[in-house]
Protein backbone atom coordinates (compact mmCIF):
# COMPACT_ATOMS: atom_id res chain seq x y z
CA UNK A 1 0.00 0.00 0.00
CA UNK A 2 0.75 3.58 -0.73
CA UNK A 3 0.74 6.91 0.75
CA UNK A 4 -2.63 7.50 -1.40
CA UNK A 5 -4.61 4.35 -1.74
CA UNK A 6 -6.94 3.60 1.32
CA UNK A 7 -8.62 0.28 1.33
CA UNK A 8 -12.04 0.78 0.49
CA UNK A 9 -13.25 -0.58 3.92
CA UNK A 10 -11.80 2.67 5.70
CA UNK A 11 -13.67 6.17 6.41
CA UNK A 12 -11.46 9.02 5.59
CA UNK A 13 -10.70 11.27 7.64
CA UNK A 14 -10.71 8.64 10.47
CA UNK A 15 -12.98 9.99 13.61
CA UNK A 16 -10.39 10.58 16.55
CA UNK A 17 -12.98 9.17 18.48
CA UNK A 18 -15.94 8.17 17.39
CA UNK A 19 -18.72 8.41 20.11
CA UNK A 20 -21.56 7.85 17.36
CA UNK A 21 -20.56 4.22 16.54
CA UNK A 22 -21.32 3.69 20.40
CA UNK A 23 -25.13 5.49 20.28
CA UNK A 24 -26.05 3.46 16.79
CA UNK A 25 -25.11 0.22 19.31
CA UNK A 26 -27.21 1.99 22.14
CA UNK A 27 -29.73 3.48 20.23
CA UNK A 28 -33.54 1.72 22.05
CA UNK A 29 -32.07 2.07 25.46
CA UNK A 30 -30.89 5.48 25.13
CA UNK A 31 -34.09 6.51 23.58
CA UNK A 32 -35.95 4.39 26.42
CA UNK A 33 -34.03 6.03 29.24
CA UNK A 34 -34.30 9.30 28.29
CA UNK A 35 -37.50 9.02 27.36
CA UNK A 36 -38.61 8.28 30.75
CA UNK A 37 -36.99 11.36 32.12
CA UNK A 38 -39.01 13.40 29.59
CA UNK A 39 -41.84 11.87 30.89
CA UNK A 40 -41.80 12.24 34.48
CA UNK A 41 -40.17 15.97 34.04
CA UNK A 42 -37.60 15.40 37.39
CA UNK A 43 -35.01 17.27 35.43
CA UNK A 44 -32.83 18.17 38.76
CA UNK A 45 -32.09 15.40 40.91
CA UNK A 46 -34.66 12.76 39.55
CA UNK A 47 -34.64 8.82 40.43
CA UNK A 48 -31.52 8.32 37.64
CA UNK A 49 -28.93 10.16 40.50
CA UNK A 50 -29.57 7.90 42.73
CA UNK A 51 -29.82 4.72 40.45
CA UNK A 52 -26.52 6.01 38.87
CA UNK A 53 -25.07 6.34 42.14
CA UNK A 54 -25.90 3.22 43.17
CA UNK A 55 -25.03 1.34 40.10
CA UNK A 56 -21.39 3.30 40.16
CA UNK A 57 -21.14 2.15 43.77
CA UNK A 58 -22.07 -1.83 42.54
CA UNK A 59 -19.65 -1.53 39.10
CA UNK A 60 -16.44 -0.51 41.61
CA UNK A 61 -16.66 -1.04 45.07
CA UNK A 62 -16.86 1.94 46.54
CA UNK A 63 -19.45 2.69 49.50
CA UNK A 64 -20.30 5.58 48.65
CA UNK A 65 -20.78 7.79 45.21
CA UNK A 66 -22.13 11.13 45.04
CA UNK A 67 -22.69 12.66 41.34
CA UNK A 68 -21.61 16.19 40.00
CA UNK A 69 -21.83 18.37 37.08
CA UNK A 70 -18.45 17.94 36.62
CA UNK A 71 -15.05 16.34 37.15
CA UNK A 72 -13.46 19.64 38.28
CA UNK A 73 -16.44 20.47 41.04
CA UNK A 74 -16.33 16.29 41.87
CA UNK A 75 -12.46 17.04 42.16
CA UNK A 76 -12.60 20.57 44.03
CA UNK A 77 -15.18 19.08 46.68
CA UNK A 78 -13.60 16.39 47.39
CA UNK A 79 -10.53 18.41 48.43
CA UNK A 80 -13.18 20.29 50.54
CA UNK A 81 -14.40 17.26 51.99
CA UNK A 82 -10.55 16.39 53.21
CA UNK A 83 -11.12 19.67 54.84
CA UNK A 84 -7.98 20.99 52.47
CA UNK A 85 -7.81 24.80 52.37
CA UNK A 86 -5.34 28.64 52.88
CA UNK A 87 -1.91 27.77 53.92
CA UNK A 88 -2.12 23.73 52.32
CA UNK A 89 -0.17 22.45 50.22
CA UNK A 90 -1.24 19.74 47.79
CA UNK A 91 1.61 17.57 44.96
CA UNK A 92 -0.01 17.84 41.60
CA UNK A 93 2.21 15.59 38.72
CA UNK A 94 3.57 18.10 36.36
CA UNK A 95 1.85 16.18 33.27
CA UNK A 96 -1.71 16.16 33.43
CA UNK A 97 -4.71 18.35 32.44
CA UNK A 98 -4.80 21.91 33.94
CA UNK A 99 -7.81 20.88 36.12
CA UNK A 100 -5.57 18.51 38.22
CA UNK A 101 -4.14 21.98 39.35
CA UNK A 102 -6.96 24.33 39.12
CA UNK A 103 -9.16 22.40 41.81
CA UNK A 104 -6.29 22.96 44.35
CA UNK A 105 -5.90 26.67 43.76
CA UNK A 106 -10.02 26.76 43.97
CA UNK A 107 -9.85 25.89 47.45
CA UNK A 108 -7.29 27.87 48.30
CA UNK A 109 -4.07 25.64 48.53
CA UNK A 110 -1.57 25.96 46.78
CA UNK A 111 -0.41 23.43 44.04
CA UNK A 112 3.21 21.99 44.73
CA UNK A 113 4.18 20.20 40.75
CA UNK A 114 5.92 17.28 40.95
CA UNK A 115 7.55 15.07 38.20
CA UNK A 116 6.22 11.88 36.22
CA UNK A 117 7.67 8.39 35.32
CA UNK A 118 8.93 8.21 32.14
CA UNK A 119 6.93 4.99 30.80
CA UNK A 120 3.72 5.28 32.82
CA UNK A 121 3.30 8.93 32.66
CA UNK A 122 1.97 8.58 36.43
CA UNK A 123 3.72 10.51 39.29
CA UNK A 124 6.95 9.33 40.01
CA UNK A 125 6.62 9.03 44.26
CA UNK A 126 10.30 9.86 44.59
CA UNK A 127 8.98 13.01 43.22
CA UNK A 128 6.51 13.37 45.42
CA UNK A 129 9.13 13.16 48.52
CA UNK A 130 10.73 15.91 47.06
CA UNK A 131 8.01 18.03 46.69
CA UNK A 132 6.98 17.93 50.50
CA UNK A 133 10.12 19.18 50.70
CA UNK A 134 9.63 21.84 48.69
CA UNK A 135 6.20 22.67 50.45
CA UNK A 136 8.29 22.71 53.57
CA UNK A 137 10.65 25.06 52.81
CA UNK A 138 8.16 27.51 51.06
CA UNK A 139 6.49 27.47 54.58
CA UNK A 140 3.25 25.29 53.66
CA UNK A 141 1.89 22.67 55.02
CA UNK A 142 2.01 19.49 52.77
CA UNK A 143 -1.67 17.74 53.16
CA UNK A 144 -1.85 15.53 49.99
CA UNK A 145 -1.15 14.52 46.84
CA UNK A 146 -3.34 14.06 43.79
CA UNK A 147 -2.93 11.16 42.16
CA UNK A 148 -3.74 11.39 38.23
CA UNK A 149 -4.51 8.10 36.90
CA UNK A 150 -3.82 9.39 33.60
CA UNK A 151 -4.37 8.25 30.08
CA UNK A 152 -6.63 5.42 31.94
CA UNK A 153 -3.91 3.44 33.84
CA UNK A 154 -4.35 3.62 37.64
CA UNK A 155 -1.45 4.91 39.37
CA UNK A 156 0.72 2.28 41.14
CA UNK A 157 -1.53 2.84 44.48
CA UNK A 158 0.70 0.43 46.45
CA UNK A 159 3.79 2.14 45.73
CA UNK A 160 2.17 5.71 46.73
CA UNK A 161 0.78 4.63 49.21
CA UNK A 162 4.43 3.57 51.34
CA UNK A 163 5.49 7.08 50.08
CA UNK A 164 2.18 9.17 51.32
CA UNK A 165 1.80 7.16 54.55
CA UNK A 166 5.89 8.64 55.42
CA UNK A 167 5.23 11.86 54.67
CA UNK A 168 1.65 11.87 56.18
CA UNK A 169 0.17 12.59 52.65
CA UNK A 170 -3.30 12.12 52.12
CA UNK A 171 -4.09 10.56 48.50
CA UNK A 172 -6.65 12.51 46.28
CA UNK A 173 -7.24 10.18 43.29
CA UNK A 174 -7.98 12.36 40.27
CA UNK A 175 -9.62 9.26 38.86
CA UNK A 176 -11.37 11.22 35.77
CA UNK A 177 -9.48 9.38 33.24
CA UNK A 178 -9.51 6.06 34.65
CA UNK A 179 -12.96 4.69 36.55
CA UNK A 180 -13.53 1.29 34.99
CA UNK A 181 -9.79 0.51 34.89
CA UNK A 182 -7.90 -1.28 37.94
CA UNK A 183 -5.40 -3.29 39.88
CA UNK A 184 -5.60 -6.19 40.88
CA UNK A 185 -8.20 -7.25 42.30
CA UNK A 186 -8.89 -3.65 42.97
CA UNK A 187 -11.13 -0.87 40.82
CA UNK A 188 -10.39 2.46 40.47
CA UNK A 189 -12.98 4.53 43.15
CA UNK A 190 -11.35 2.30 46.12
CA UNK A 191 -7.85 3.75 45.92
CA UNK A 192 -7.28 6.89 47.66
CA UNK A 193 -8.74 8.72 50.41
CA UNK A 194 -10.87 9.78 48.01
CA UNK A 195 -11.62 9.98 44.11
CA UNK A 196 -12.94 11.94 41.69
CA UNK A 197 -13.80 11.10 37.96
CA UNK A 198 -15.73 13.23 35.30
CA UNK A 199 -18.05 12.07 32.53
CA UNK A 200 -16.97 14.43 29.77
CA UNK A 201 -18.24 12.70 26.56
CA UNK A 202 -14.58 11.79 25.38
CA UNK A 203 -13.94 10.26 28.84
CA UNK A 204 -14.04 6.17 28.72
CA UNK A 205 -17.45 6.47 30.60
CA UNK A 206 -18.62 9.39 28.62
CA UNK A 207 -22.36 11.31 29.01
CA UNK A 208 -23.69 13.69 26.49
CA UNK A 209 -22.79 16.99 28.37
CA UNK A 210 -20.78 17.33 31.60
CA UNK A 211 -20.75 15.24 34.34
CA UNK A 212 -18.63 13.67 37.57
CA UNK A 213 -18.59 11.93 40.58
CA UNK A 214 -16.73 11.41 43.89
CA UNK A 215 -16.30 7.75 45.53
CA UNK A 216 -15.45 7.16 49.48
CA UNK A 217 -15.49 4.96 52.16
CA UNK A 218 -16.22 7.45 54.45
CA UNK A 219 -19.82 8.35 55.23
CA UNK A 220 -19.79 11.84 56.77
CA UNK A 221 -17.20 12.83 53.56
CA UNK A 222 -20.37 11.42 51.47
CA UNK A 223 -23.16 13.89 53.55
CA UNK A 224 -20.49 16.56 53.22
CA UNK A 225 -20.69 15.89 49.39
CA UNK A 226 -24.17 16.14 49.40
CA UNK A 227 -24.61 19.12 51.19
CA UNK A 228 -21.73 21.29 49.21
CA UNK A 229 -23.25 20.44 46.03
CA UNK A 230 -26.43 21.80 46.43
CA UNK A 231 -25.82 25.84 47.95
CA UNK A 232 -24.67 23.49 51.66
CA UNK A 233 -28.55 22.68 52.02
CA UNK A 234 -28.66 21.39 55.93
CA UNK A 235 -32.47 19.62 56.05
CA UNK A 236 -32.94 20.63 53.21
CA UNK A 237 -32.51 23.19 50.05
CA UNK A 238 -33.84 26.19 51.95
CA UNK A 239 -31.71 25.22 55.50
CA UNK A 240 -28.69 26.16 54.47
CA UNK A 241 -25.33 25.44 56.81
CA UNK A 242 -22.36 25.72 54.76
CA UNK A 243 -21.58 27.66 51.48
CA UNK A 244 -21.36 25.16 48.98
CA UNK A 245 -22.32 25.45 44.88
CA UNK A 246 -24.32 24.03 42.20
CA UNK A 247 -23.37 21.23 40.65
CA UNK A 248 -25.60 18.23 40.13
CA UNK A 249 -25.70 15.85 37.76
CA UNK A 250 -28.66 16.26 35.40
CA UNK A 251 -30.73 13.23 35.60
CA UNK A 252 -30.73 13.52 31.54
CA UNK A 253 -26.77 12.74 31.82
CA UNK A 254 -27.60 10.11 34.46
CA UNK A 255 -29.65 8.22 32.57
CA UNK A 256 -27.49 8.64 29.49
CA UNK A 257 -24.68 7.00 31.83
CA UNK A 258 -27.38 4.05 33.55
CA UNK A 259 -27.63 3.47 29.66
CA UNK A 260 -23.63 2.93 28.52
CA UNK A 261 -22.87 1.32 31.95
CA UNK A 262 -25.05 -1.95 30.71
CA UNK A 263 -21.85 -1.98 28.16
CA UNK A 264 -19.26 -0.52 30.09
CA UNK A 265 -17.58 -3.89 31.10
CA UNK A 266 -18.01 -5.16 27.16
CA UNK A 267 -16.37 -1.86 26.24
CA UNK A 268 -13.48 -2.07 28.29
CA UNK A 269 -12.57 -5.75 27.51
CA UNK A 270 -13.02 -4.10 23.84
CA UNK A 271 -9.91 -1.58 24.38
CA UNK A 272 -7.99 -4.14 25.74
CA UNK A 273 -8.40 -5.51 22.23
CA UNK A 274 -7.72 -2.31 20.23
CA UNK A 275 -4.37 -1.40 22.54
CA UNK A 276 -3.21 -4.84 21.64
CA UNK A 277 -3.67 -4.52 17.96
CA UNK A 278 -1.67 -1.14 18.16
CA UNK A 279 1.25 -2.43 20.68
CA UNK A 280 1.28 -5.25 17.98
CA UNK A 281 1.43 -3.08 15.07
CA UNK A 282 3.80 -0.80 16.18
CA UNK A 283 6.05 -1.55 19.30
CA UNK A 284 9.24 -2.17 16.66
CA UNK A 285 9.18 1.20 15.45
CA UNK A 286 7.94 3.31 18.24
CA UNK A 287 7.50 3.28 21.91
CA UNK A 288 4.38 1.91 23.16
CA UNK A 289 2.38 2.01 26.21
CA UNK A 290 3.19 -0.93 28.59
CA UNK A 291 1.41 -1.87 31.44
CA UNK A 292 2.05 -3.54 34.46
CA UNK A 293 0.93 -7.09 34.81
CA UNK A 294 -1.32 -6.28 37.58
CA UNK A 295 -2.85 -3.55 36.31
CA UNK A 296 -5.71 -3.00 33.69
CA UNK A 297 -6.05 -0.06 31.63
CA UNK A 298 -9.17 1.82 30.37
CA UNK A 299 -7.21 3.45 27.64
CA UNK A 300 -8.68 7.17 27.89
CA UNK A 301 -5.67 7.24 25.36
CA UNK A 302 -3.63 5.27 23.46
CA UNK A 303 -0.21 7.38 23.41
CA UNK A 304 3.02 7.13 21.80
CA UNK A 305 6.13 8.04 22.37
CA UNK A 306 8.84 9.29 19.38
CA UNK A 307 11.41 11.91 18.18
CA UNK A 308 10.39 13.95 15.26
CA UNK A 309 6.80 13.53 16.87
CA UNK A 310 5.74 16.81 14.98
CA UNK A 311 6.57 15.69 11.61
CA UNK A 312 5.07 12.57 12.44
CA UNK A 313 1.25 13.99 12.99
CA UNK A 314 1.30 16.12 9.97
CA UNK A 315 2.11 13.55 7.72
CA UNK A 316 -0.73 11.63 9.63
CA UNK A 317 -2.92 14.36 9.31
CA UNK A 318 -1.96 14.37 5.40
CA UNK A 319 -3.37 10.85 5.01
CA UNK A 320 -6.33 11.35 7.08
CA UNK A 321 -5.59 10.27 10.28
CA UNK A 322 -6.26 12.80 13.33
CA UNK A 323 -3.99 12.63 16.59
CA UNK A 324 -4.23 14.51 19.77
CA UNK A 325 -1.22 15.82 22.27
CA UNK A 326 -1.76 15.02 25.79
CA UNK A 327 -0.25 17.38 26.92
CA UNK A 328 1.94 20.05 24.38
CA UNK A 329 3.12 21.90 28.02
CA UNK A 330 3.77 20.84 31.51
CA UNK A 331 1.63 22.59 34.01
CA UNK A 332 4.61 24.51 35.86
CA UNK A 333 5.10 25.97 31.95
CA UNK A 334 1.36 27.11 31.52
CA UNK A 335 1.41 31.06 32.19
CA UNK A 336 -2.10 30.65 34.92
CA UNK A 337 0.68 28.09 37.15
CA UNK A 338 3.94 29.06 36.39
CA UNK A 339 4.58 31.10 39.89
CA UNK A 340 3.89 27.93 42.18
CA UNK A 341 6.53 26.00 43.47
CA UNK A 342 8.11 22.68 41.36
CA UNK A 343 10.15 20.00 43.19
CA UNK A 344 13.57 20.19 43.73
CA UNK A 345 15.40 19.31 40.83
CA UNK A 346 12.84 20.58 38.01
CA UNK A 347 10.63 18.07 36.27
CA UNK A 348 12.68 17.16 33.30
CA UNK A 349 10.72 14.09 32.77
CA UNK A 350 7.25 16.02 32.06
CA UNK A 351 9.29 18.37 30.34
CA UNK A 352 10.29 15.83 27.45
CA UNK A 353 7.13 13.42 27.66
CA UNK A 354 5.39 17.05 26.05
CA UNK A 355 8.32 16.69 23.25
CA UNK A 356 7.20 13.21 22.36
CA UNK A 357 4.16 12.05 23.00
CA UNK A 358 1.07 11.28 20.70
CA UNK A 359 -2.38 9.98 20.79
CA UNK A 360 -3.98 7.93 17.95
CA UNK A 361 -7.30 7.32 17.34
CA UNK A 362 -8.79 5.51 19.92
CA UNK A 363 -12.19 3.98 20.70
CA UNK A 364 -13.60 0.24 21.51
CA UNK A 365 -15.60 0.45 18.25
CA UNK A 366 -12.30 1.00 16.44
CA UNK A 367 -12.76 -1.76 13.28
CA UNK A 368 -9.48 -3.53 12.31
CA UNK A 369 -9.32 -2.19 8.80
CA UNK A 370 -9.11 1.16 10.00
CA UNK A 371 -6.86 0.54 12.72
CA UNK A 372 -4.32 -1.23 10.09
CA UNK A 373 -4.57 1.50 7.90
CA UNK A 374 -3.28 3.61 10.89
CA UNK A 375 -0.39 1.32 11.54
CA UNK A 376 0.10 1.08 7.88
CA UNK A 377 0.41 5.36 7.34
CA UNK A 378 2.49 5.61 10.50
CA UNK A 379 4.95 3.10 9.72
CA UNK A 380 5.43 4.39 6.16
CA UNK A 381 6.19 8.28 7.57
CA UNK A 382 8.63 6.76 10.10
CA UNK A 383 10.12 4.38 7.15
CA UNK A 384 10.35 8.15 5.35
CA UNK A 385 12.43 9.20 7.88
C1 LIG B 1 -11.12 15.64 32.18
C2 LIG B 1 -10.23 15.81 33.32
C3 LIG B 1 -10.60 16.55 34.46
C4 LIG B 1 -11.81 17.44 34.53
O1 LIG B 1 -13.02 16.87 34.22
P1 LIG B 1 -14.22 17.82 33.69
O2 LIG B 1 -15.40 16.90 33.79
O3 LIG B 1 -13.90 18.17 32.28
O4 LIG B 1 -14.33 18.98 34.58
C5 LIG B 1 -9.74 16.56 35.55
N1 LIG B 1 -8.58 15.90 35.54
C6 LIG B 1 -8.17 15.19 34.45
C7 LIG B 1 -6.86 14.47 34.52
C8 LIG B 1 -8.98 15.13 33.31
O5 LIG B 1 -8.56 14.44 32.25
Amino acid sequence: MNNMSTPAAVKIPIPFIDLQAQRRRLAGVLDERMGRVLAHGQFIMGPEVAELEAALSDFCGAPHVVAFGNGTDALNLAMRALGIGAGDAVIVPGFSFSASAEAVVLVGATPVFCDVLPQSCNLDPESVAAAVTTARAAGLRPRAVMAVDLFGLAVDYARLETVAAAQGLAIIADAAQSFGAGRGNRRVGTFGEIAATSFFPSKPLGCYGDGGAVFTADPEAAALLRSLRQHGEGRDRYDNVRIGINSRLDSLQAAVLLAKLSIFTEEIEARQRVAARYSAGLADVVEVPEIDRDACSVWAQYTIKLENRDRVAAGLKAVGVPTAIYYPRSLHRQPAYEGFPVADGGLPVAEALSRRVLSLPFHPYLDESTQDYIVDQLRIILAAG
